[in-house]
């Protein structure tokens, strides 16, 4: 028997998610809320993300205050989950959807918004504007490898998963509630098919899973074995002035972290700094009033690509020089490090550079 959205629609209606993105039941979906929620979610957790959007709708309330918004308090905004490029794109959609009046309302126009892939499409098409659309992210990606007992490896099968995943949607319930069908799939992935130990007792699926049937649902989707992830190195400099300025820099607007502000320091490579290689980088040479630079420790962030391990220096100065601006520095008091926009690793940097004062030997 194959599985009957009847089934999975009935349980939805018992046991969905309350989320603060999510209309309630009877009500349509903001596709503002959709959208930064899809967005968000494509970092991190539910919990993670919680937090991030009600902070994001306090400061934007509607999209058109998001594309009227400084790009920096965006950022700052955004900073700590990561992905920058995407803080980016999310700025630059909110600017083509205020100038369009609103959201597309259909699969085409949704996928030439910036930042908006496949996925993101199908989960505004679906939700907010009822289109009979399956978007397959990770959770239903296992669901739907688990029901068919699709044993090929990810990613080389993803394309098979999500025409399998597409199928889900095609009976007529599914059609007639596309956006509570979009959202039971989700919710059976995050709280029922979970990805290691699926509660198949508690599944409405359970009897038309081949996963389950075959005892290999835990196992599924397989994975092609992951390449080692390499590891690079850096070094910053954390220098402040007597009254507890900081010294920070604006990275490039393309590339990692772009546009993001960080302590100045070397570029990231895979061969370690030595001392003297890295301190040919420090943001001041050595003059009066400038203490001795002092090693502060290691922090160590892991990207999606490769992990850094940066060294962190601090000293101080009696005060900056007002060539400090001429060369990309930008003077920051303590207090509004925390409204800027700076990375989750420039905080843990600044947070030891500041568990020591370095003017102290
Ligand atoms: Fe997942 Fe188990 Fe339900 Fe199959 S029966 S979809 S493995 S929870």
């Amino acid at each position: 028997m194959p599985p009957l959205p009847v089934d999975l629609l009935r349980w939805y209606d018992r046991h969905r998610r309350t989320l603060p993105w999510r209309a309630l039941p009877g009500q349509a979906a903001d596709p503002y809320h959709v959208w930064l929620s899809e967005i968000m979610l494509q970092q991190t957790t539910v919990a993670a993300v919680i937090p991030y959007f009600h902070r994001f709708l306090d400061r934007f309330p509607t999209v058109a205050d998001l594309a009227r918004a400084r790009q920096d308090d965006v950022m700052a905004a955004w900073a700590g989950l990561g992905y920058y490029a995407r803080a980016r794109n999310l700025h630059a959609c909110a600017q083509a959807v205020d100038r369009a009046g609103g959201f597309p309302r259909d699969m085409a126009g949704l996928l030439a918004l910036p930042g908006v892939g496949p996925y993101t499409a199908a989960a505004i098409a679906a939700i907010a504007f009822g289109h009979p659309v399956v978007p397959v992210d990770g959770n239903v990606e296992r669901v739907t490898t688990r029901l068919f007992a699709l044993t090929d490896p990810l990613p080389a099968a993803r394309k098979a998963v999500a025409l399998r995943a597409a199928t889900l949607g095609d009976a007529a319930e599914a059609r007639a509630r596309p956006s509570d069908f979009a959202q039971a799939l989700f919710d059976l992935g995050a709280g029922i098919c979970t990805p290691k130990s699926p509660a198949c007792a508690l599944c409405p699926w359970q009897g038309a899973c081949a996963g389950a049937r075959l005892g290999i649902a835990a196992s599924l989707p397989a994975k092609a074995p992951k390449a080692a992830r390499p590891v690079r190195h850096g070094a910053h400099f954390h220098l402040a002035d007597a009254a507890g300025n900081v010294l920070l820099r604006r990275r490039p607007e393309r590339g990692l972290l772009g546009g993001m502000l960080e302590l100045p320091g070397t570029a990231w490579r895979a061969e370690a700094w030595t001392m003297t290689e890295a301190f040919s980088h420090v943001p001041l040479a050595p003059r009066r009033g400038l203490s001795p630079w002092r090693s502060m420790g290691r922090v160590t962030h892991v990207f999606t690509h490769f992990t850094l391990h940066v060294d962190v220096y601090a000293a101080r100065v009696d005060r900056f020089p007002n060539s400090i601006a001429e060369q990309g520095g930008l003077v920051c008091g303590e207090h509004e490090l925390d409204g800027l926009a700076l990375p989750s690793l420039m905080r843990k940097c600044l947070q030891l550079a500041g568990r020591a004062d370095p003017g102290e030997t």
